[in-house]
């Protein structure tokens, strides 16, 4: 318990967003039931940290939605995370939860010889990150913003685009944990050790493969210049060849998600204009 309080218990306060919330349609949190008994205590100390009703209150103040959302946690009996277009509601189960925590506790290489605010941090971080992510499907299909490609890649580019734009030191809370994650649990899988039909599952997913989703992050956290955005870079061995080219994909990408996401906003970003 007292472990778990450590790991959830760091409260990431996202920046705090000016204007009271004017729309009708809102973000509301909810809780639902553990699926075993070890991770009731993980869901009471979601709970006591109120994390639900903190990601509702940065849907609230910063983006207008054309309908109800609902932000909450529960047992989904997988490791998973999503958004489900026809409840409006995005899902943190709480075997994802665990499968965070268990993947820190494993990093014996570098989370764990952090201090524990700081792995403490790690962990809550890369469950922002993913919120982020399923906070950019949740509004490409309820506001119904125009995408092409791959939907999986532009919630990616969703979740580092607001954390930089709208999240305070952002690399470092949201997106270097993000890239932590994906790329401990990229080590993971082998595909190389896939049987054919295997294979054939992960390569028809309609998520770009692990590897690529910490490179792409990885460049665009790099390709704002910023010393954090180097760091998550090199934490992510990310390729010289690809580094070259990331100011250039951070532009575009920043111009691109500007012109589509703008609108559903309420808030200017960080910088003060868009
Ligand atoms: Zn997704």
């Amino acid at each position: 318990m007292g472990k778990w309080k450590a790991i959830i218990g760091s409260v990431l306060v996202l920046c705090a967003y000016a204007g009271p919330a004017m729309a009708q349609a809102r973000a509301t949190p909810f809780y639902g039931d553990a699926g075993e008994p070890a991770q009731q205590p993980i869901l009471e100390v979601i709970k006591g940290t109120q994390l639900a009703e903190r990601m509702a209150a940065v849907v609230n103040t910063s983006l207008t939605l054309r309908s109800d959302l609902h932000v909450g946690f529960r047992s989904c009996k997988v490791a998973n995370a999503f958004f489900n277009p026809q409840a409006r509601e995005i899902t943190i189960c709480l075997e994802f939860i665990q499968l965070v925590a268990k993947t820190a506790a494993e990093d014996n290489y570098y989370l764990m010889k952090l201090p524990r605010e700081e792995f403490s941090r790690y962990v809550d971080g890369a469950v922002w990150s993913v919120f982020l992510h399923e906070l950019g499907h949740a509004v490409i299909a309820i506001n119904q913003v125009p995408v092409t490609g791959r939907e999986e890649d532009v919630a990616d580019q969703f979740a580092v685009w607001f954390a930089v734009r709208f999240v305070t030191d952002a690399q470092k809370r949201v997106v270097e944990p993000g890239v932590w994650f994906w790329n401990r649990l990229a080590q993971t899988r082998d595909p190389s050790t896939f049987s054919t039909e295997e294979r054939k599952r992960f390569m028809a997913n309609e998520h770009s493969l692990d590897e690529q989703r910490v490179y792409n992050q990885a460049c665009w956290a790099y390709g704002t210049g910023t010393e954090a955005g180097y760091r998550v870079a090199q934490r992510a061995g990310l390729p010289r060849e690809r580094m070259q080219r990331c100011d250039q994909e951070w532009s575009k990408l920043n111009t691109a998600m500007t012109a589509n996401f703008r609108p559903q906003f309420r808030v200017l970003p960080l910088s003060g204009r868009w």
